[in-house]
């Protein structure tokens, strides 16, 4: 199964795609985190990608989309996976439609959380991610057991450069102007499903996983 999770920043993309990785088994890939891991490990990608991100700006496609197809090359990825916070523009969405084209396959749902602006800076300035495993927390929502530290894996949690209010606001802008009309690109695929991204995170789960069983 190959799920594309569409949705603002904070609407719940990456909480909700690690449930659906672990409840089907399948790998959660993360474009964000994997210019995070490169940033904290001090690569040339990170450098170059850390200009971007800071800015509330996206990667530029000639960073991004071949790290991707690289990514789901691999063996892990045979039996599917869920891509979070990738695509990001329609001519991202182009070049996996026509590589997974060329392999006689194709994406089977892009799930779109849908939150409202209002609640975005709210999340946001809440959130608390681990750079190590990509575990993500919410200070009032989504707690983790002991504060500041990963439930999963003991790291800091830190809160994101990017995750600053001003920064959000430049976040958001971008998306409504380059990642929103993926949402059309999808409904005309006919593979579009929208779940509300405000409900509880349980809930929100357990409304995806019965659009994925049906
Ligand atoms: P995205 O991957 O779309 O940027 P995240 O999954 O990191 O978003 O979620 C953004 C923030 O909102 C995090 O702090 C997360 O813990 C919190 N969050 C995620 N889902 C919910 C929810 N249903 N209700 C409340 N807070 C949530
Ligand atoms: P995320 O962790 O998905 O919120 O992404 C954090 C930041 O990484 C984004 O604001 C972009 O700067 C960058 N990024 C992640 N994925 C992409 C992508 N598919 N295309 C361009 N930039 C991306």
């Amino acid at each position: 199964m190959k799920i594309i999770m569409l949705g603002a920043p904070g609407a719940g993309k990456g909480t909700q795609a690690q449930m659906i990785a672990d409840k089907y088994n399948i790998p959660h890939i993360s474009t964000g985190d994997i210019f995070r891991a490169n940033i904290k490990n001090g690569t040339e990608l990170g450098k170059k990608a850390k200009e971007y991100m800071d800015k509330g700006l996206l990667v530029p496609d000639e960073l991004t989309v071949q790290l991707l197809l690289d990514r789901v090359a691999n063996e892990d990825c045979k039996n599917g996976y869920v891509l979070d916070g990738f695509p990001r523009t329609i001519p991202q969405a182009d070049v996996l439609d026509s590589e997974l084209t060329k392999l006689g396959d194709k994406v089977d749902y892009a799930v779109n959380v849908d939150v409202p602006d209002e609640n975005i800076v709210h999340r946001m300035s809440g959130r608390r991610a681990c750079l190590k495993c990509g575990a993500t927390y919410h200070i009032e929502h989504i707690p983790p057991k002991t504060e500041g530290i990963c439930d999963k894996c003991g790291s800091e949690l830190v809160l994101r450069d990017d995750d600053k209010p001003e920064t959000v606001q430049n976040r958001l802008a971008v998306y409504h102007e380059q990642t929103q009309p993926l949402i059309e690109y999808y409904d005309k695929k006919n593979i579009l499903k929208t779940v509300d991204g405000t409900k509880d995170m349980q809930e929100v789960f357990s409304d995806i996983v019965n659009i994925l069983n049906a």
